[in-house]
């Protein structure tokens, strides 16, 4: 029997006869089926492994176009991999990007547009593993590192995925993995295949799941971002008593690095969110808040007046010509400005005003392997939380694409299959 979800050893071992007899899944009783379908417990690992698994998702179509629902057989797991059975799976912006082909992907002679799966925001229990793994057992809830660009270069095997120099436009974010081939796809699919166990960090069993779903994307982002600055506000909080964090827009990744920052920066830090929605604003809690008026020249001046003098670091989620512009005007001397958001502003400055400022200039896409195992235990041990939540269905992805680019989404909405 197994205690956890009462399967009859009875019918454990009736299986076991069938693997031994060389019978195939299909000829198990339909009803059969469905029983061990439930049993994640360690009970049928060896059955699972050979059982074909056909997947519920959702495929582009083409930019701009909705979803089709399909249904696709997906191979046994690889080796070294496993697939899950889909738990949580957040819909990011970035998908937005992706659906309505900014990058022009379709141009690319060996991608397809169409066919994919999105979703890289993906938790899921194991349901079946290669030969090879041994770190993880069925039933075993994961998180998926979705970075894992071409997993063979220096980068990617030293688990700095993120700087995968194969990795073009950002393509893995399409879904876990990418684009090779029609195996490893995103999570807005009832299961996933990943390539290789070790792109999984175990989600402890305190951690609400679709709290770790959102891990691995905008918390990492954020996450990733103030390790970057974190030696430059250790250095500059030798000179004031309290220096100061810009945060420029608290969407989703802002409130995740508001609400982070106080775990990774000393904690003598100021924290000043900036926002040109009132709304946002309005959800930003134990720190200091900032209309962000139209004029630059008003920008730069209340920066100043509300850091009392300028900033030590600005992260900037925006990424905007006045965003980047405002941002290094109101800088303190030896302070840093790193960006992340991507709303095409251009950076223009002369190299004589960064000497004379010494000004430190910085960017940071997503976040490696080690840092989410690191942000997946930062997060349980502290319960730190991260944006409200709102669960959807499979079928609803594409309203929720629609409203992400409508400006109509508030906080993550993360499609819940369990
Ligand atoms: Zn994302
Ligand atoms: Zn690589």
């Amino acid at each position: 029997m197994c205690d956890q979800c009462n399967l009859r050893t009875l019918e454990v071992e009736r299986l076991q006869h069938f693997m031994e007899n060389g019978r195939k899944q299909t000829a198990l009783p339909l009803p059969c089926r469905r029983k061990f379908q439930v049993c994640f417990h360690g009970q049928v690992d060896s059955f699972w492994a050979m059982a074909e698994v056909v997947r519920e998702c959702l495929e582009l179509t083409g930019a701009g176009e909705p979803l089709k629902v399909s249904k696709r057989p997906l191979p046994p797991p690889a080796p070294r991999g496993i697939i899950l059975k889909t738990s949580r799976a957040g819909i990011c912006h970035s998908d937005v990007h992706f659906w309505e082909d900014l990058w022009r992907l379709r141009d690319i002679p060996d991608l397809r547009l169409s066919g994919i799966t999105m979703g890289h925001e993906i938790v899921g229990a194991v349901y079946s593993k290669g030969a090879q793994v041994e770190d993880l057992n069925i039933g075993d809830r994961v998180v998926v590192y979705p970075w894992t660009g071409c997993m063979e270069c220096d980068a990617c095997r030293a688990g700095y995925n993120n700087l995968c120099p194969n990795n073009r436009h950002g393509t893995s974010d399409f879904g876990q993995g990418g684009v090779s081939g029609c195996a490893n796809q995103g999570g807005y699919s009832t299961y996933v295949w990943v390539p290789d166990a070790r792109y999984t960090v175990l989600v402890p069993s305190t951690l609400d799941l679709s709290v770790a779903a959102t891990l691995p994307c905008a918390a990492l982002t954020s996450f990733n971002a103030l390790g970057k600055i974190k030696a430059k506000m250790e250095e500059l909080s030798k000179i004031y008593d309290s220096p100061w964090l810009v945060v420029v827009g608290c969407g989703g990744l802002g409130m995740w690095c508001l609400n982070l920052a106080r775990y990774c920066l000393p904690k003598t830090t100021n924290i000043l969110a900036v926002d040109i929605s009132p709304a946002n604003l309005s959800v930003v809690k134990d720190c200091e808040t900032l209309l962000l008026p139209d004029q630059d020249e008003e920008i730069v001046q209340q920066l100043r007046t509300k850091t009392h003098g300028g900033a030590c670091t600005i992260i900037d989620f925006v990424g905007s010509s006045q965003t980047v512009g405002a941002a290094l005007n109101s800088l303190r001397k030896g302070g840093q400005y790193h960006v992340i958001g991507l709303y095409g502003g251009s950076l223009i400055t002369q190299p004589e005003k960064l000497i004379s400022n010494t000004t430190a200039i910085t960017g940071s896409r997503t976040g490696s392997l080690h840092s989410l195992r690191d942000l997946v235990k930062l997060v349980d041990d502290n319960k730190i939380n991260g944006p409200p939540v709102e669960h959807v269905t499979l079928t609803e992805v594409n309203r929720v694409l629609v409203d992400l680019r409508e400006g109509r989404v508030r906080g993550r909405a993360v499609v819940k299959f369990d």
